[in-house]
């Protein structure tokens, strides 16, 4: 059974699905008026994680994911840039399309964008002013939450509590300061709609709840998205699709935050990294280890700091990648093991997919199904290592059932898809600018070396592995030749 814990109930719960094998998912998608950082990596690779699980569990998952293409930032970039907000936003769409594939994020099933759908919008509106939920004001149209009494249940907030917080802000026309914008009348150089309230444009939050409502009904499961949405975006996506309809999302769904050097990070802090920042130093696989290192509730850690020659580093990041290169690493020796050996029969499954599998089903658990994976990891070094560990067939099926199993929490986590020598010859190339080691001397070296090793001078070619290892070199030899990787 899965498990996964409600935001609006506070703890653990079943998912009980409305539709036996079936699964809606909602999950808010970027705005796009810039390049995506690593807090928008978070969130994505999370909800790419849990449709992955979902979907390895025999589940029909069928998730939507908007993209915000009409928004203030949007229009402000546009106005600075002077070209037209459309074309900013579908810059930067493109933009966070391409940078999601790189980060091995699946496409949703129906990425809807906003601009695209006001008439949806429009309809949720005029249902909701027949309900007597929404005012016309001077060209707005406000949401009355007055009419709404569970207003605040998803954030664990009073009405009354809120109302004490909130004011109307200047160039505002609404009732009581927790109103808020479902329609903004049109302003000069801005992009502007026709409606029934005459030209202009929707409010944020009502994008979501006619886009969720077009592509998954009247009710769906699970809704998700940062935690930083909670309030008010999705109080007021509840206020206004439950208001509209009566229903919305069963399970809500919230994914940390990331702490950037302690705070939180954001645009105000100039200390944005983008993921594009990220690829120019690291393997973005290692930016997705690193995120889902840490359970998707929980803060993750991303530090950014400054080394002796005054270079920027990610000192988490290079762990992920460190963590990852041991992963591949395995995978390879394993593979070339596999190649070598004659299996009696299917290998059994192994004790550690399954323990990876319940983690998983207990609120999407990533971070122990990665020390699942580590201890197989580990073992599979050892069995490697020692002939005489196991019996000879039991050995190898069990090395089989490791390489199978690793490989399908790979999937499930969206990891380790790639054959390893493209991720670890990556990895010598990117460490060796990085160490300033001349990947050809070193070559030259091992050639030398075997030269030596031919002749018998032994003592000669543990020399030259030495001075190799100095500087940072480590040589592996293999039946099929000596190969190279660079430590740490
Ligand atoms: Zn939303």
């Amino acid at each position: 059974m899965q498990r996964l814990y409600d935001t609006r109930e506070g703890k653990k719960v079943d998912l009980a699905l409305r539709e036996p094998g079936k699964v809606g998912i909602y999950v808010c998608g970027v705005t796009v008026y810039d390049l995506c950082h690593v807090g928008h990596a978070r969130t994505l690779v999370a909800f790419d994680v849990v449709a992955r699980h979902l979907r390895a569990r025999g589940l029909e998952v069928r998730l939507v994911r908007n993209i915000t293409d009409v928004d203030d930032k949007i229009i402000r970039r546009g106005h600075a840039e002077g070209r037209p907000a459309a074309e900013v936003a579908k810059h930067y769409a493109d933009a966070m399309m391409a940078d999601m594939l790189a980060l091995g994020v699946a496409p949703p099933d129906v990425e809807p964008r906003a601009t695209e759908h006001i008439a949806d919008m429009i309809e949720v509106i005029r249902r909701l002013e027949a309900r007597g939920l929404a005012y016309a004001a001077e060209g707005d149209v406000y949401y009355a939450v007055a009419g709404f009494p569970s207003y605040g249940a998803l954030s664990g907030q009073s009405i009354d509590a809120l109302q004490a917080g909130a004011r109307i802000e200047v160039g505002e026309h609404k009732r009581s300061p927790l109103d808020f914008a479902l329609w903004k009348g049109a302003k000069p150089g801005e992009p502007a709609w026709p409606s029934p309230w005459g030209l202009g444009r929707p409010g944020w939050h009502i994008e979501c709840s006619a886009m969720a409502h077009r592509y998954l009904g009247d009710a769906f499961d699970i809704h998700g998205g940062g935690s930083d949405l909670i309030f008010p975006h999705h109080e007021n996506e509840i206020a206004q699709s439950e208001g509209a309809y009566g229903s919305f999302a069963r399970y809500w769904m919230h994914s940390g935050m990331v702490n950037f050097g302690g705070e939180k990070m954001s645009k105000s802090l100039g200390n944005v990294v983008t993921i594009r920042r990220v690829a120019e130093t690291h393997d973005l696989e290692a930016l997705r280890l690193l995120l889902i290192s840490v359970h998707y509730r929980s803060p993750a850690n991303f530090t950014i700091a400054r080394d002796a020659e005054d270079r920027v580093v990610y000192p988490e990041l290079d762990e992920a990648e460190a963590r990852l290169d041991y992963f591949y690493r395995t995978l390879e020796r394993l593979d070339a093991f596999l190649a070598a050996t004659k299996l009696g029969g299917e290998p059994p499954s192994s004790e550690p997919a399954s323990k990876a599998d319940a983690a998983m089903d207990d609120d999407f658990n990533t971070a122990a199904a990665i020390g699942h994976l580590y201890d197989a990891f580990v073992l599979a070094n050892k069995l490697l290592d020692d002939a005489k560990a196991l019996p000879k067939a039991e050995r190898a099926r069990t090395l089989a059932a490791i390489a199978r199993d690793a490989r399908s929490i790979g999937a499930t986590l969206g990891i380790m898809r790639r054959p390893p020598s493209e991720f670890l010859v990556a990895r010598r190339e990117r460490l060796c600018v990085r160490r300033k080691i001349d990947g050809a001397a070193v070559e030259a070296r091992i050639a030398e070396r075997s030269g030596a090793r031919a002749r018998k001078d032994f003592p000669r070619a543990d020399e030259i592995r030495a001075e190799l290892k100095a500087a940072g070199v480590e040589l592996m030899d293999t039946p099929t030749g000596t190969t190279w990787r660079v430590t740490g």
